[in-house]
C-alpha cells in the first residue's frame, strides 16, 4: 500500500493553479478565485511549518535532557560499581582492575594496611560506631594520599594504597605519615582510645601481577602485627 499523501489538497491546489495559469483564456474571476486558494494553503503551510518547528524544538530539548540525564546515570553507575559505598574508597574490584592496569604500564608501591584490634571496637562501642572509625580512618588515609595515588578499601577493615611510579622508600616514607596521621586522629565519643593500623608496604617492577604485589605487601603487613602493631614494615627484595 502507497504512503498517504500529507500535501493532497496542497498538490491539487497547485495543480488547479498551473491549469489555470496555463489557460491564457481563464478570467480575471479565475485568477482571483486560485490566488486566493493558493493564499489559504501557503498560510495553513506556514502555520504548519511553524507548530512543527515549534514541535521540534521542544523535542531537542527534551532529546538534550534525557542524553544528559543519561550520562549523570551511567557515570554514577561507574561509580557505583568501582566504589566502596559506607567510605566512597575504591572498592576491591576496582583496586585490582588499577592495580593491574597500573603494573601493566610501570612499576608500583603498594600499601596495606589493617585496623589494630578493630574488633574490640566494635565489641565495645557497636558496629555503628565500628563503621565510623572505618570512614574516619579512610579520611586519615585520603588526606594523606593526596594526588599521589589512590585508596581502596579491600576488607571490612583492611585497606590498600596504590602508588604507581613511587619507590619503596617514598611508599614507606607516606605509610608512616599514614599511620602518624591514624594514631593522632581523636576520634569522636564514645571512643575513648587512640585507634592504630599496622602496615605493609611493596614494590613491584613492571610485568608483575597484582597477587605478588599484594602477597608481598600483606607478608610485611602481618610481619608488623606480630611485631607489635602501630607499624611500617617493608617487604623485603
Ligand atoms: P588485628 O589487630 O589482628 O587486625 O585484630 P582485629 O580485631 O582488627 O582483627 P579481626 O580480623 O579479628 O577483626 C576484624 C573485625 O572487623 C571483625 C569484623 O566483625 C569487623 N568488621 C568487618 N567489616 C566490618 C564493617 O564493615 N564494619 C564494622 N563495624 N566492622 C566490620
Ligand atoms: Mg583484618
Ligand atoms: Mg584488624
Amino acid at each position: 500500500m502507497s504512503e498517504p499523501d500529507l500535501f493532497e489538497s496542497e498538490n491539487s491546489a497547485l495543480a488547479h493553479a498551473r491549469a489555470v495559469f496555463c489557460d491564457v483564456d481563464a478570467g480575471e474571476e479565475a485568477y482571483r478565485h486560485t490566488l486566493g486558494q493558493l493564499i489559504s494553503y501557503y498560510e495553513r503551510l506556514m502555520r504548519e511549518t511553524r507548530r512543527l518547528i515549534r514541535r521540534s524544538d521542544r523535542e531537542e530539548l527534551e532529546m538534550n535532557r534525557l542524553n544528559h540525564r543519561l550520562q549523570e546515570l551511567a557515570q554514577e553507575l561507574e561509580y557505583r560499581a568501582t566504589h566502596d559505598t559506607l567510605t566512597g574508597a575504591l572498592n576491591r574490584g576496582a583496586v585490582i582492575d588499577r592495580a593491574t592496569a597500573a603494573l601493566a604500564r610501570g612499576s608500583l608501591a603498594l600499601i596495606v594496611l589493617d585496623i589494630d584490634h578493630f574488633k574490640r571496637l566494635n565489641d565495645t562501642f557497636g558496629h555503628p560506631v565500628g563503621d565510623a572509625v572505618i570512614c574516619g580512618v579512610t579520611a586519615c588515609l585520603k588526606n594523606a594520599v593526596g594526588t599521589e595515588g589512590a585508596i581502596g578499601r579491600v576488607g571490612g577493615e583492611e585497606f590498600a594504597a596504590l602508588l604507581p611510579g613511587l619507590t619503596l622508600d617514598e611508599a614507606t616514607s607516606l605509610a608512616e605519615r599514614m599511620r602518624e596521621a591514624i594514631a593522632g586522629y581523636r576520634f569522636p565519643a564514645p571512643v575513648d582510645r587512640e585507634v592504630t593500623a599496622s602496615f605493609g608496604v611493596s614494590w613491584t617492577a613492571e610485568g608483575r601481577t597484582f597477587e605478588y604485589a599484594y602477597g608481598r605487601a600483606d607478608e610485611a603487613l602481618y610481619q608488623a602485627k606480630r611485631d607489635g602493631r602501630n607499624r611500617v614494615t617493608r617487604a623485603g627484595a
